[in-house]
């Protein structure tokens, strides 16, 4: 399997190289040349297997070295042994159509762990074999950033420098980033939004020096990191359609695009997935898209979903490629529209290929808020503000299917969203009790590449 730019001027590699790769040289995202074919009962195969094997199988349908699927199996496993389980993240019915799949269970609580933990045993691997170093550039609004240290502290031939915009993410997040106590992990505040740690990091990338500097993108614009987080897809798809032959709509609560375009690649791939959908809080750029065809950037607004606090959904660029047919120049020609004049404008046939896979959503504050009381009626369950914007669209929107409301992370990581709540509150579970007493570390750094760079290279590996 052979991977290439959205852009059409990133070269051909393999899977492999993209472990280690963000952006291609062109700016664009890698996507696969050929897709291997939508095949219902390969998917469901796949998406029955252990876990781990199911991790390791989807990697492998993408990979062209047959001989490295044991070690990929045993990366995956170590990976998965620091979760509470290392079994699919848990499915839990709450009515006879309606299910919650909880991806909350890893080691920082929120579902960028299930990717991130495998990723960075796979580029530890890979660093081993080629004697290599790796520099781990992070943008985070959060959750990423929380979940980079974790999977990265002390690894061997790495080293992460953690991006994050002063005083918009939450305080157990920020304790999450600083708090590792390990050498190789640098957490960098940016005076800034999310979208202007993402700039910095798509521009260091896309500086000459990158691969020297040996810099790494873990963030979703990592192909690796988004074909990890189609097994759960797969998984899920597998265990409902097993039991009923009925297709399965996701909601998803959306910043990047990343989860969502995940599950659309277990759509391609052949799960059994009626509509994505896109679910947004007051940033709601993708549900304005969806309603008019016109993408445009506004600005960033601070909302009780900080990990959903985006403006430009970077992965979204892998979606127009699809909708347009693998037509570069005209990806090329709107992402330029869109760097340069802030905005453009979709042609009737990729809206309403968008709309045909696709319903978006967005939900303001208050709508949050409701959701979360309504959960909490209903079923007794807290659900962080994240999820609650999935949980809105959910009780919203009536789609024949049937549905998966994906709860991005546990509530107890945004106390701060449940001030109004009276009793409704989360339970801190212990391992966010005991970031607490822990000494946090950060480094102030300058807005701007070239000093930002300097900063970095002088930062110790693991
Ligand atoms: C990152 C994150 C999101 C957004 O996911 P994308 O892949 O960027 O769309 C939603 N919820 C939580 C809790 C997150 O951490």
């Amino acid at each position: 399997m052979i991977f290439t730019s959205t852009r059409g001027q990133g070269g051909r590699v393999p899977l492999r190289s993209l472990l280690t790769r963000g952006t291609a040289a062109d700016s664009g995202l890698f996507m696969p040349e050929h897709w291997p074919e939508a095949d219902l009962q390969r998917a469901l195969a796949l998406g029955t297997l252990p876990w781990a094997q199911l991790v390791a199988g989807l990697i492998a349908l993408f990979d062209d070295r047959p001989e490295a699927a044991p070690q990929t199996l045993a990366a995956v496993t170590r990976a998965y042994a620091r979760f509470a389980s290392p079994d699919a993240p848990p499915v839990r019915m709450m009515t006879g159509q309606c299910h919650a799949l909880e991806l909350f269970h890893g080691p920082t609580l929120a579902f960028k762990d299930y990717a991130l933990m495998p990723l960075a045993e796979l580029i530890s691997d890979e660093m081993r074999s080629s004697g290599g170093e790796a520099t781990i550039l992070c943008a985070t609004s959060g959750d990423t950033g929380a979940a980079t240290a974790a999977a990265f502290a002390g690894r061997p031939a790495t080293r992460a420098a953690i991006l994050f915009p002063r005083g918009r993410v939450s305080p157990v997040q920020q304790r999450q980033i600083t708090t590792t106590g390990a050498a190789n992990i640098a957490p960098l505040r940016i005076e800034g939004d999310f979208d202007a740690c993402q700039a910095l990091v798509k521009q260091l990338y896309a500086s000459p020096e990158a691969q020297h500097d040996g810099f790494t993108a873990v963030n979703s614009i990592n192909f690796v990191r988004i074909l990890i987080q189609t097994a759960y897809y797969l998984s899920t798809t597998a265990r409902l359609w097993t039991e009923k032959a009925e297709p399965v709509n996701f909601f998803v609560p959306t910043g990047n695009f990343g989860n969502v375009l995940a599950g659309h690649f277990a759509r391609l791939l052949g799960a059994p997935i009626g509509k994505m959908v896109v679910c947004s809080n007051e940033n709601d750029v993708l549900p304005r898209l969806f309603e008019t065809g016109r993408m445009e950037r506004q600005p960033t607004q601070a909302t009780l979903s900080p990990s959903m606090d985006i403006q430009v959904s970077s992965n979204f660029e892998r979606m127009l490629y699809l909708i347009a047919n693998g037509d570069c120049d005209r990806v090329n020609h709107l992402q330029r529209e869109l760097e340069d004049t802030g905005s453009y404008v979709l042609a009737a046939p990729e809206l309403m290929a968008l709309r045909r896979d696709f319903v978006a959503f967005r939900v303001s504050r208050e709508g949050a808020l409701a959701a979360i009381t309504e959960v909490w009626h209903r079923h007794r369950r807290v659900v962080c503000p994240h999820g609650a914007t999935a949980w809105a669209a959910a009780l919203a929107l009536d789609l024949p299917g049937q549905s998966v409301v994906v709860e991005t992370a546990h509530p107890a990581k945004f106390p701060e969203a449940f001030q109004s709540l009276g009793q409704i509150q989360p339970t801190e579970p212990e391992v966010l009790s005991a970031l607490r007493g822990r000494a946090e570390r950060w480094i102030n750094a300058p807005n701007d590449a070239a000093r930002l760079r300097a900063l970095i290279a002088s930062l110790p590996h693991g």
